[in-house]
């Protein structure tokens, strides 16, 4: 019999949750901690419906996928699975939220033997918020299964992480992210025959992130974000070039959305911070470049002080276009204070 079959990578965590599950020692609260897009949400599901799954003694693989409650709880329709996440336009996630759970723990479960409450982006509960679940996880009634979800745990009160063991999701290899799109989507198939370079460059961006290489298959979506990217790839071409000044061209034609311009700028570090580290080995794993000997060779344009100088200049672009300045002018002063022209 095998656990979690359909979730890739993450041995660790799902060798503990098949554990805990087979030995029914559950823990009844897990906290999931992992970057957005490394599956964390399925995770929890998965491991929901592994718990309710009907055929949990008999079938080969658990959740069976198959059964009612497995069905019920993929579709969203189980009434024992609920899901507590942040509000559209909400920058944290107030002691309301709370207060439903701690007035719905108490009613025993429809038709699961559990009831699951998963608290996505469980880092934006506010203090107070936390204090108050504080009471909902101290003692549940013995059906009850929290799972916390966040991107960094250490945003969560002591008393909340001693509560609750934290699982962390593992960073999935290119390889298996490739595996699994050209498996469960075929928009990957149809990219992969019609653009090869395309589909390795969408897998290079995703980092990993199941989540985030979905997304880039909308064609739509991925034409954008590959525009910002060929934006930084530009910038560094003519910044290792004899003709530095020609930058100031390019980076005033970056548009005027401050967002696209932020992920511009996020690209544009990913570049250096690839050049930074060939500076240092040749071996290092890269996030931005394909070509590695084609990186190398931009990287001996460059002192490794000058990257560092350029890279703090993009850290202090993206602040200040968070506050509002002109961006044309942010743009000059990005390149001003790189000190490299
Ligand atoms: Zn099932």
């Amino acid at each position: 019999m095998s656990y979690f079959e359909k979730i890739i990578g993450n041995h660790a965590l799902k060798e503990r949750l098949t554990r805990d599950i087979r030995n029914n020692s559950l823990s009844h609260a897990y906290i999931i901690e992992g970057p957005r897009g490394s599956g964390r949400h399925t995770i929890a599901l998965t491991a929901a419906s592994a718990i309710a799954c009907l055929n949990n003694d008999t079938s080969d693989t658990v959740p069976c996928g198959k059964c009612i409650n497995c069905r019920k709880i993929a579709e969203g329709h189980s009434p024992d699975v609920k899901i507590i996440s942040l509000e559209e336009d909400k920058s944290t996630i107030g002691i309301e939220a709370i207060r439903e759970i701690k007035n719905d723990i108490y009613i025993a479960p429809n038709d699961l033997k559990v009831k699951v409450y998963i608290i996505d982006d469980a880092d934006k509960l506010t203090v107070q918020a936390q204090n108050a679940f504080l009471l909902s996880l101290e003692e549940p009634p013995h059906y009850v299964l929290f799972f916390i979800i966040c991107e960094n745990s250490s945003l969560l009160l002591e008393t909340v992480k001693s509560r609750a063991p934290i699982l962390r999701t593992e960073r999935i290899s290119d390889r298996e992210l490739e595996r699994y799109l050209l498996s469960q989507d075929k928009r990957a198939v149809e990219l992969r025959d019609q653009s090869s370079d395309d589909f390795k460059t969408l897998i290079r961006i995703s980092a990993g992130s199941i989540g985030y290489a979905l997304e880039l298959l909308d064609s739509r979506r991925r034409k954008a974000v590959f525009d910002c990217r060929r934006v930084a790839t530009d910038i560094i071409s003519i910044l290792s070039s004899p003709n530095r000044s020609k930058v100031f061209e390019t980076v005033v034609s970056m548009g005027s959305k401050r967002q696209e311009i932020s992920r511009q700028i996020v690209f544009l570090q990913y570049a250096i911070r690839d050049l930074i580290l060939l500076k240092k080995s040749d071996e290092a794993s890269l996030c931005f470049f394909e070509d590695r000997e084609n990186a190398a060779e931009l990287a001996t344009h460059f002192t490794s002080k000058q990257l560092i100088d350029l890279y703090d200049a993009t850290v202090t672009a993206l602040e200040d276009l968070e506050h509002n300045t002109n961006v044309r002018l942010t743009l000059i002063s990005m390149m001003q204070n790189a000190n490299l022209i």
